[in-house]
């Protein structure tokens, strides 16, 4: 297949500027899209997304590739025949790069020691995931971890090249294609052999550090999740503040955090289940004070919650021939309430009894909800009690 546009990032992945004749110039969905008669842009592809950066004045937002052929998305038109400076966003290219050959020298290491294959790739917002085709414990994890930041530091160069037919056939290489010409391989010496369209760093010691958080098992297989160089650097930076803080509140050395977190939850549960009883214990007290009648009870507290109020109301509701009322609060600040009858249309009532308190709410039949700001004697005045 004749490549029509030159790729510049063959050769040197490291070209973060240069200088380019614009070939074609036409309107596309959004914006414009256009070829040079070489790019250093890298097209989506392999997992790996595009460069962005600009073309002259044109912001480039997009690169794809269709049928050799390398197109440039641009928001603003540009002039046939005329050479611009073209600049990529390095910053992002270099974090990708660092990224992407992180990926090789794991899936390297990965397929060395379990003969698995990386058979899914992806740059996501967060981190990247790299799919292999067998199981690999957390335990494995840490030691292939351990490997590829030791292939880090022995700084091994990283080569592309185009072997012709007979080499490649010789070779032993990941992705391996169908294709017999025109295959580029991208060697890690000592780690890494696969075929790869996709710009890499020079060396392993560019990508800094390598981290693998998690093994996650996926379609037969396993999802890890990873992040290298100055996105690694900067997620250990982050979630190191984020220990030295939460070792600060709570008073415990760092690398015991967890530990020291585990037993606050436990605390925290066996909190929740002795306010529980205590709440149930003044329920159970203010249940004790009722005494049955053929009129109406009401029952006042200050901080009832709404299930406390129907608890007391329930039972209240069973004592009496008329309308048990629970409120919570005081007169200064309004009170809740709960209501139920069954001997009343509560629903029916519900206005009455809002209008005659100053309040609001309603319900079902035999019991309604809300809130009143008149105060407790009268209350107890509307009521009889
Ligand atoms: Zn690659």
């Amino acid at each position: 297949m004749i490549r029509l546009t030159r790729r510049l990032y063959y050769d040197d992945s490291f070209i973060s500027e240069f200088e380019a004749r614009v070939t074609s110039c036409e309107g596309a969905d959004k914006g414009f899209k256009v070829t040079l008669a070489a790019t250093a842009f890298f097209p989506e592809g392999g997992g790996q997304k595009a460069d962005t950066g600009f073309i002259g004045g044109a912001e480039v937002t997009d690169v794809q590739e269709k049928n050799g052929e390398i197109y440039h998305y641009t928001d603003i038109a540009l002039p046939v025949g005329e050479t611009l400076t073209c600049r990529i966003d390095w910053e992002q290219r270099f974090r990708r790069m660092q990224n992407h050959t992180g990926e090789h020298i794991v899936s390297g290491i990965v397929h060395e020691m379990f003969g698995y294959n990386n058979v899914g790739f992806h740059m996501g917002a967060d981190d990247i995931t790299i799919d292999f085709d067998g199981f690999i414990s957390r335990e494995q994890l840490f030691e292939i971890e351990m490997l590829a930041n030791r292939a880090v530091y022995a700084n091994a160069p990283v080569i592309a090249f185009f072997p012709d037919a007979d080499e490649l056939e010789s070779l032993d290489y990941r992705s391996k294609l169908e294709l017999t010409e025109n295959v580029r391989l991208v060697r890690i010496e000592g780690y890494d052999l696969c075929a790869c369209c996709a710009p890499h760093l020079r060396t392993t010691g560019q990508v800094g550090v390598i981290r693998l958080y998690d093994s996650i098992r996926h379609k037969g297989g396993v999802r890890v999740h990873m992040l290298a160089g100055l996105d690694a650097f900067e997620d250990i930076v982050i979630k190191s503040r984020n220990v030295t803080a939460v070792s600060g509140m709570l008073s415990a050395k760092q690398n015991e955090i967890a530990a020291a977190v585990e037993r606050l939850r436990d605390e925290n549960e066996a909190n929740k289940l002795e306010i529980l009883r205590l709440k149930k214990e003044m329920v159970d007290s203010e249940l004790r004070g009722l005494k049955p009648t053929e009129g109406n009870i009401c029952v006042f507290t200050d901080s009832f919650d709404a299930e406390q109020l129907r608890s007391v109301v329930n039972a209240g509701m069973e004592l009496c021939g008329g309308i048990c009322a629970a409120f919570a609060g005081n007169d200064t600040d309004g009170r809740r309430y709960i209501m139920g009858s069954k001997t009343v249309n509560m629903r029916n009532e519900a206005k009455a009894i809002n209008s005659a308190l100053n309040g609001r709410g309603g319900g079902r039949e035999t019991m309604i909800q809300g809130s009143v700001t008149a105060g407790e004697a009268e209350i107890r005045g509307y009521f009889g009690v």
